[in-house]
């Protein structure tokens, strides 16, 4: 199970949640343990909730779903989730997940994750 600690890494300490991160968040765990149940082992995640400086210091994009409980970011060293989630684009419909294209989630060297959102995009794989 993926859990709140893991999302937030205790930048609710300094950033607390409101009701409508909380229920982002809530929203985000049901979607995201609703996946990994179906991928079947753990996943690792290296990045959740990014408020204010923490999604500048990530370099993330200036709306990015990080900053509103709506994004995790998967470990994925040999891209297998990745790959796993193409290959199960029904489950991610069902969980109501939308992916980043894992051609830009990727950073050398080798370094790769997944990026999952709650927030909708135009295509359930989208270009950033
Ligand atoms: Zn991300």
């Amino acid at each position: 199970m993926v859990t709140r600690d893991e999302v937030l890494k205790g930048r609710d300490r300094d950033y607390p949640l409101d009701a409508e991160l909380e229920q982002n968040l809530n929203q985000l765990l049901d979607a995201v343990n609703k996946l990994r149940l179906g991928y079947g082992k753990p996943f690792v995640i290296t990045s959740g909730y990014r408020p204010g400086h923490y999604n500048k210091s990530a370099r993330g994009a200036k709306k990015s779903a990080h900053m509103t409980c709506q994004a995790v970011d998967i470990r994925d060293e040999d891209g297998e989730i990745a790959k796993w989630c193409l290959n199960n684009l029904k489950l991610l419909e069902e969980a109501g997940l939308y992916m980043e294209s894992p051609l830009y989630t990727h950073e050398p060297p080798g370094k790769r994750w997944v990026h999952l959102q709650t927030r909708p995009t135009k295509n359930r794989v989208f270009i950033p």
